[in-house]
């Protein structure tokens, strides 16, 4: 059996603290709608509108896709992609549960917003071409501020306080490959943390990785984990392409942790018991990066996916305007495995070269 702890509306143990509506925070008035009622049973695909007013547009609205999947009593799971709008796997893989996925088979409600940055996603960048900002850095967002702003502040504020759990889909994007592999941040609630390591392991990825984001609370799945919701990230390879392999580990951990938290038919529960015993990899901050100290072309001494020693060297900078001057040799700080490598050659002093996940040791417990 699954070890339950009600939520208010659906009793699917997925939730730490009672949902609530949060209505505009300080007087600021939200002026997003929408065409989706996420009380209605049955498949809606539509979208949330915000209204924009560039030069060639002065009445227009920013459309961001938003699709509800709603069938009887059960949890409700916010699934997350385009976050950052150069990884790929995730909004694929959403976009093909909107157009395939019969809402008999569900027992609960998905609230899917497969491209939640959609001005980033058509651009194909990391960042919004509009106001220049990561949605993932701006939680819980402004119903007063730019674009991508109001975009968070919608999520923060009318999705999450809607659902139980959520999935949020990421890759590596243009600047990074990282191992395929799901991603939990640690908290205080041991039991909402085993919960998204339950659903992390489910997941199915060669790797799991307990990691703070050097304490920044500025992103989508922070905001879920403070309002107990829980949540589980993925990181699907990257390097500004479409993974083959990633692809599919994205669609079949997908469904595997959408069976495990009972909203499809299926049973994972074995997986769930067997998760406990499941190590992870710890990110054990500052030191887990190795990080450029000059301005120059970086070669790597150990790919993605690589097993390294504290002190083995991790690669070389060289500087190829300035052939006498011998390359600076830059270290792994951690051992463990090299989870992420930058893509780029080129690199400038603060630029993330490689970034090591340790073997669990208790950092985060
Ligand atoms: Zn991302």
């Amino acid at each position: 059996m699954k070890e339950a702890a009600p939520g208010r509306n659906t009793g699917s143990g997925l939730r730490s603290i009672s949902q609530q509506h949060i209505p505009a925070r300080n007087g600021e008035r939200s002026t997003y709608f929408t065409d989706i009622d996420f009380d209605k049973q049955g498949k809606q695909a539509g979208f949330v509108y915000f209204p924009h007013s560039p030069h060639d547009d002065a009445w227009g609205t920013i459309r961001v896709p938003l699709a509800v999947i709603a069938n009887g009593e059960g949890p409700t799971i916010l699934l997350e992609g385009g976050n950052h709008g150069d990884e790929y796997e995730g909004p694929i893989a959403l976009g093909e549960l909107i157009r395939t996925l019969d809402p008999q088979s569900v027992q609960g409600r998905l609230i899917i917003i497969p491209a939640i940055n959609a001005p980033a996603v058509d651009a194909g960048r990391r960042t919004s071409p509009i106001d220049g900002k990561n949605m993932n850095r701006v939680f819980p967002g402004d119903h007063a501020g730019t674009i991508t702003e109001q975009i968070a502040a919608f999520v923060n504020d009318e999705l999450l306080p809607r659902a139980d759990a959520l999935l949020s889909l990421h890759s590596g994007g243009s600047s990074l490959n990282i191992v395929p592999s799901t991603i939990v941040i640690p908290c205080p609630d041991k039991k909402q943390f085993q919960r998204c390591l339950d659903a992390a392991h489910a997941f199915g990825a060669p790797m799991c990785v307990v990691m703070d984001n050097l304490g920044d609370r500025r992103l989508c799945v922070t905001a879920a984990m403070a309002a107990g919701l829980t949540c589980v990230s993925t990181e699907m390879a990257g390097g500004g392409v479409v993974t083959p392999s990633a692809l599919d580990l994205c669609r079949q951990g997908m469904l595997r942790v959408l069976r495990l938290w009972d909203v499809l038919a299926g049973d994972e529960a074995s997986s769930n018991a067997a998760s406990r015993k499941q190590p992870y990899f710890e990110m054990r901050g500052a030191k887990a990066y190795v990080i450029a100290s000059e301005h120059g072309i970086f070669e790597p001494q150990a790919v993605a996916g690589a097993q390294v020693e504290q002190g083995e060297i991790a690669g070389r900078i060289h500087f190829l305007t300035a052939p006498g001057k011998e390359p600076v040799t830059l270290y792994f700080q951690e051992p463990g495995i090299v989870y992420s490598t930058r893509q780029y050659g080129i690199v400038h002093p603060g630029n993330t070269c490689a970034v090591v996940a340790s073997p669990q040791s208790g950092h985060f417990a």
